[in-house]
C-alpha cells in the first residue's frame, strides 16, 4: 500500500492483548473446530453448528439473533453510544456433500458430509473474534458497535441473501471476511484490491425447427448446423464484444442433438458455464448473449431459447476496506504476513454483501510449513494447519478495531476507488 494508515494504528498493546486472549482461548477455539468438523451439516441443516454457536456467545453475555430460517445467526458487540460506526465480520458455516476420507480423530462422523471447505475454521475464527472484543467492549475499549454475522449455505449458495433479508447488513459500514487458503503457509494473509473470486454461472441454449430430410435442408432449418453455429460463435463473438479483461469465458460441457444420420432433428441444446472477473461485465452477460445467440439463429431460421441461471457475482474487494485490513495484519502479525493473493475462478457468495456495502475477503493461510501434500479446498482430504485460527483471530478482531477507528463513509479522500475496468488506464 502506498498510502500511510498512520493515524488508524491502535494501541500498542492490542498484540500483547491478543496473545493473551489466545493464550487462554485457543485450545478451546481449535477444539471447538474440531467438534464442528466432526460434525458437519450441509447449507440450511447447519442446526447443531448454529445452536453450538449461540450458546457458547450467551456464555459470554452476548444475545445471538437466529435467523428466520432456523440456521445462522447474527449477534451485535458493544454499545451505540460507543460509537455510530458499526462493522461486520462475517464466517459461514456450512459443509459439503463429500465423504471426509482422513484419518484423523476428530474425522466427519456424518457419511458424505464433510468441512472441506474450511467453513469450520472461519466459524472458529469469527467466534474467538467475537468473544475478544467482547472483552473489550465489557471493558469499555470498543469505540462502535461490532456484527458477527454466522451465516448459513454458503456453498449452496445464498445463505448471504438470506442475512440480507433479514436486514443483517442494513446499517453496516464495512463488512469483512476470510477464506482458508490451502496454498498459503500458515501466518501469511492473502489481500487483493478488487475482483478476487469469480462469477460463475451456468447457461442453457435450446435450439428448435421443423426438423426434415437431410436430403432437403433447403426446405427446413438445418438443425445441427444452426446449433453448430452457436457453439462455436457464441465465445468467439464474446471476446470481440467484451473487455477482454473482464475475462468473461464460455465454455461448453454438453451438446446434444438428432437421432438418425439422415434426420434433421427439431430440437438440440448445448449447456455450459459463464465465468467472469468483472462484476460490471456480469451484470451485463445475459442480455449479451442473448442477443448473440438470437443474431446467430435468425440466420439459419431456428429459434433459439436462452435459460441464464446466476451463481453469483466476482467478489470486488473494495479499496479502503483492504487497506484497512492490511493495517490490521500488518500491526498484529507483522508486515511480513500480507502477500498480494491472486484472483480465482472459484465462486464466494460473500460477493453479494460486497454489491452493497464497502468491504473485503482476504484469504488465510492454512498450509502446514514444509508440507509435501498439496491440498485444495473441496478436497475429501482437506485439512488444516489449526494455527490458522489463532492467526484468523488476530487478524480479524485488529481489522474489527482498525475499521471502527476509521470510522464509517465518507472514506479519506486520499485513498483511490475500488479499480473497476471503465477506470483502469
Ligand atoms: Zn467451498
Ligand atoms: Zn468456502
Amino acid at each position: 500500500m502506498q498510502w500511510s494508515w498512520g493515524r488508524l494504528m491502535l494501541g500498542h498493546d492490542l498484540p500483547e492483548e491478543l496473545d493473551e486472549f489466545l493464550a487462554a482461548r485457543e485450545d478451546e477455539l481449535i477444539a471447538f473446530r474440531r467438534d464442528l468438523h466432526a460434525h458437519p451439516e450441509l447449507g440450511y441443516h447447519e442446526h447443531r453448528t448454529t445452536s453450538r454457536v449461540a450458546l457458547r456467545l450467551a456464555a459470554a453475555g452476548l444475545r445471538p439473533v437466529i435467523l428466520p430460517k432456523g440456521t445462522g445467526m447474527i449477534v451485535d458487540i458493544g454499545d451505540p453510544s460507543a460509537g455510530d460506526t458499526l462493522v461486520a465480520l462475517r464466517a459461514d458455516l456450512d459443509a459439503l456433500p463429500i465423504n471426509d476420507e482422513k484419518n484423523v480423530s476428530y474425522r466427519s462422523t456424518v457419511p458424505n458430509t464433510c468441512h472441506a471447505c474450511g467453513h469450520d475454521v472461519h466459524t472458529s475464527v469469527l467466534l474467538g473474534a467475537g468473544l475478544f472484543l467482547a472483552g473489550q467492549a465489557a471493558a469499555g475499549t470498543l469505540p462502535g458497535r461490532v456484527r458477527l454475522i454466522f451465516q448459513p449455505a454458503e456453498e449452496v449458495p445464498g445463505g448471504a441473501l438470506d442475512v440480507m433479508a433479514a436486514g443483517g447488513i442494513a446499517s453496516v459500514d464495512r463488512i469483512f471476511a476470510v477464506h482458508c487458503d490451502p496454498r498459503l503457509e500458515v501466518g501469511k494473509v492473502g489481500t487483493r484490491t478488487g475482483p478476487i473470486t469469480a462469477a460463475c454461472d451456468k447457461i442453457r441454449v435450446r435450439v428448435s425447427g421443423p426438423g426434415g430430410h437431410t436430403a432437403r435442408p433447403h426446405l427446413t432449418a438445418d438443425l445441427v448446423y444452426a446449433l453448430g453455429k452457436i457453439v462455436t460463435e457464441l465465445p468467439a463473438a464474446l471476446s470481440r464484444r467484451v473487455d477482454p479483461r473482464s475475462s468473461l469465458s464460455l465454455v461448453w460441457g454438453r451438446v446434444s442433438a438428432g437421432s438418425a444420420a439422415n434426420a434433421i432433428p427439431d430440437d438440440g441444446v448445448a449447456e455450459g458455464t459463464v465465468r467472469c472477473l468483472d462484476d460490471e461485465a456480469w451484470h451485463e452477460a445475459p442480455d449479451l448473449l442473448k442477443a448473440l445467440i438470437e443474431s446467430v439463429a435468425s440466420a439459419y431460421g431456428v429459434i433459439a431459447e436462452l435459460s441464464y441461471q446466476r451463481n453469483v457475482p466476482p467478489t470486488v474487494n473494495e479499496a479502503v476496506s483492504t487497506a484497512i485490513l492490511e493495517t490490521a495484519a500488518a500491526q498484529v502479525l507483522g508486515h511480513e504476513a500480507i502477500t498480494p493473493s491472486p484472483q480465482s475462478l472459484g465462486g464466494e457468495d460473500f460477493a453479494w454483501y460486497l454489491e452493497s456495502i464497502p468491504g473485503t475477503l482476504a484469504r488465510l493461510g492454512t498450509r502446514l510449513p514444509g508440507s509435501v501434500e498439496d491440498f485444495d479446498i473441496h478436497q475429501a482430504t482437506f485439512d488444516v494447519d489449526e494455527r490458522a485460527i489463532g492467526v484468523g483471530v488476530r487478524l480479524m478482531a485488529a481489522t474489527a478495531l482498525t475499521a471502527l477507528h476509521a470510522g464509517g463513509p465518507p472514506v479519506p479522500d486520499q485513498v483511490p476507488d475500488t479499480p473497476r475496468l471503465s477506470q483502469r488506464a
